[in-house]
């Protein structure tokens, strides 16, 4: 099972009040809550995390694990949806990825993103959309686990 992930708006809230904390790597703190919520995530469906994030050429895949360790992610996989293709928009690169592994469960998308909501329908209900202030909270990551389960 898979999880395409985004971090701002969903691992790192947007506040119009102060700029996000940043670590001793460079990159911003994750919200607690979104920590807990994607490790219960994990936990739960063993699924591996898949960067749809703008910042994940940035980062090597090495460093974005050990990123994501430093913030108390733990016992997960990660990679990216393209290694290469800077796309400006996330829901193309979202149905280029859909299309090209031509699956049709197991996988969850969350994102603050609102263009996604206008995907097929079919992928539309992979979809679970964060609040940009709030980003992954317990109830949006029961509805990802929920996703992910439904096969
Ligand atoms: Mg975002």
């Amino acid at each position: 099972m898979l999880i395409l992930l985004d971090i701002d708006g969903v691992m790192i809230p947007a506040t119009s009040w102060k700029a996000p904390q940043i670590m001793d790597d460079g990159f911003p703190e994750f919200s607690s809550r979104a920590v807990n919520s994607l490790q219960r995530i994990l936990n739960e469906t063993e699924a591996s995390i898949v960067l749809t994030t703008s910042h994940k050429f940035k980062y090597s895949l090495k460093e974005w694990k050990t990123i994501f360790i430093t913030r108390g992610i733990s016992n997960f996989s990660i990679k990216k949806i393209n290694n290469r293709k800077n796309y400006f928009d996330r829901k193309q690169e979202v149905l280029d990825w859909i299309n090209k592994k031509e699956i049709t469960s197991g996988y969850v998308i969350i994102d603050d993103d609102k263009s996604l909501n206008s995907l097929p329908l079919n992928i539309k209900r992979k979809f679970t959309q964060t609040s940009p202030l709030v980003g992954l909270n317990e109830e949006r990551a029961n509805f990802a686990i929920s996703i992910l389960k439904d096969f």
